[in-house]
């Protein structure tokens, strides 16, 4: 599996997310149910649970990701989804409790792993309410 391709389209192949009108960065959120042109909204409004029109926030969605450098190789797409529901329920930001419900999920190892991982996404997208409370 080759994810990490070039990350080089950066001009407007995608349409603006529908929540807050940004320009969409990978990962984003496309509504499985709304269509038939695709519905596409940013991470942070996901985690808001955006609704538009027919868009319910309880919707089926795919995470649409083909580059996505802060990404580590080993993550299945199975831990990133379980990553972004626990994103979901916590609060975009709120990475210990997001770390804490991935731990009674999963192993001792991915959570680990969840901590090297949330960091980068702290880095990648410079969220004011980060505490830096891991060591590294
Ligand atoms: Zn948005
Ligand atoms: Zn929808």
């Amino acid at each position: 599996m080759d994810r990490l391709g070039p990350f080089g389209n950066d001009s407007g192949d995608k349409p603006p997310c529908k929540g807050c009108s940004s320009y969409l960065s990978e990962p984003y959120i496309k509504c499985a149910e709304c269509g038939p042109s695709p519905f596409l909204i940013c991470l942070q409004c996901f985690t808001r649970g955006f609704e538009y029109k027919k868009h319910q926030s309880d919707h089926k969605y795919e995470i649409m990701t083909s580059d996505f450098p802060v990404l580590e190789p080993g993550w299945t797409a199975q831990e990133e989804m379980a990553l972004l529901e626990a994103v979901m329920d916590c609060g975009f930001g709120n990475w210990q409790d997001v770390a804490y419900q991935m731990r009674t999920k999963t192993k001792e190892e991915f959570s680990k792993k969840l901590k090297t991982h949330t960091l980068q996404i702290q880095q990648f997208h410079l969220s004011p309410q980060m505490t830096t409370s891991s060591h590294l």
